[in-house]
């Protein structure tokens, strides 16, 4: 059973006596930021000259400096930048003012494990990574739950890189939920992996690949919208509490015989031997070099897809839809 801490296994005090800069106020920065300030952790944010967000962390009560002045304040430094612009913030604003001594936090391991970001060997270099959103990390915290974490070191030359870490994850509210024990290796890995194969990148396609077979074939795209991508909220949830057994015991003995006889004509052998490439790909850091080089590009292809996607008829079909059901409160990407 793999190593899990809680609340119990967590020094609050810790943390409490460092300086930590929150370096960015995207998802994660907004939450970390005020989770550990309500916690008792003294932070500042590390933002741009003229950053939108500058605004939105003042008038949350936070200080705000610059990522530089930040960095060269604290001596702990998260890392909650966008991953694939966090080489060029270290190199400019948080390397220059590293001192011995000093922790360097990410809640992703991809410039650590790639070699993107290569750290002093006196510095301890920690991951704490919430295993959800943002926002998730932020409400659950204030209904006094919390979002399970990930924790990995990497560099560890105080000798009390764990320690530190696991006080930083319970002060956002991870010990509530649970601190699992990994490394920079497996938590990057299979965090490119879950989203390519499945959370993001399959269930996208399997989504867009079903709705245009029932439209095609002459369906309403109401009832194909409702079918192929409102429900999977509902099957979801089912699996989230209970698993496979729980959700196949939720749906009808025809729906359950239907998936047994048919899953395995959609996710076929070929299917499985390109999830394997696609591992291989990020093991080998062939991918991270891949998504690099177009972010260095301003990320052309991810840029144009996301628009082509944003005119697919499953989105504004169920634009249109999700604006009639008062139970939820429509969002829409910016
Ligand atoms: P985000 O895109 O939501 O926010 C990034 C923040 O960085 C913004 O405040 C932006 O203004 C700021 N920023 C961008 N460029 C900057 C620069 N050059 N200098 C200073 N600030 C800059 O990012 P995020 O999703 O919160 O991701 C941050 C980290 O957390 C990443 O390592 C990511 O992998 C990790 N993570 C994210 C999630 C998630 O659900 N979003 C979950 C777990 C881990
Ligand atoms: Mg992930």
């Amino acid at each position: 059973m793999a190593k899990i801490y809680y609340d119990k296994d967590c020094d609050p005090e810790l943390i409490k006596g460092k300086r930590v800069a929150i370096i960015g106020y995207g998802s994660q920065g907004h939450a970390h930021s005020l989770n550990l300030t309500e916690s008792g952790v003294d932070v500042v944010v590390g933002l741009r000259e003229g950053s939108a967000r500058r605004t939105e962390a003042e008038s949350s009560g936070l200080k705000v400096m610059s990522p530089a002045g930040a960095s060269e304040w604290a001596d702990v430094i998260m890392m909650l930048v966008p991953d694939q612009t966090m080489a060029d913030v270290y190199r400019d604003s948080v390397e220059p003012h590293l001192e011995p001594g000093d922790t360097l936090m990410f809640a992703h391991g991809f410039n650590i494990h790639f070699g993107e970001i290569e750290a002093p060997e006196d510095v301890d270099v920690v991951m704490v990574a919430p295993k959800g959103p943002g926002h998730l990390v932020r409400r659950t915290y204030t209904e006094d739950s919390g979002v399970p974490c990930l924790i990995a070191i990497h560099q560890n030359a105080s000798g009390s890189a764990h320690d530190l870490g696991l006080s930083y994850a319970s002060a956002i509210g991870g010990g509530r939920a649970g601190i699992l024990e990994t490394t920079f290796k497996e938590e990057t890995e299979t965090d490119l992996f879950g989203e390519q194969v499945i959370l993001v990148g399959g269930v996208e396609e399997l989504i867009k690949a079903a709705f245009e077979t029932l439209v095609e074939a002459g369906y309403q795209p109401e009832s194909a919208y409702f079918e192929t991508l409102h429900e999977l909220k509902l099957i979801v949830d089912l699996l989230y509490e209970g698993g496979m057994s729980w959700m196949n015991y939720s749906v009808s003995d025809t729906a359950e015989y239907g998936g047994y006889t048919r899953g395995n004509r959609i996710i076929t052998e070929e299917s499985r031997r390109e999830m394997k490439k696609v591992l291989d790909e990020i093991q080998s850091g062939a991918f991270a070099n891949e998504w690099m080089a177009q972010a260095r590009e301003g990320a052309p292809f991810l840029l144009e897809q996301r628009d082509q996607n944003r005119g697919h008829q499953v989105e504004i079909v169920g634009k249109d839809l999700r604006k009639l059901m008062p139970f939820l409160d429509p969002k829409e990407a910016e």
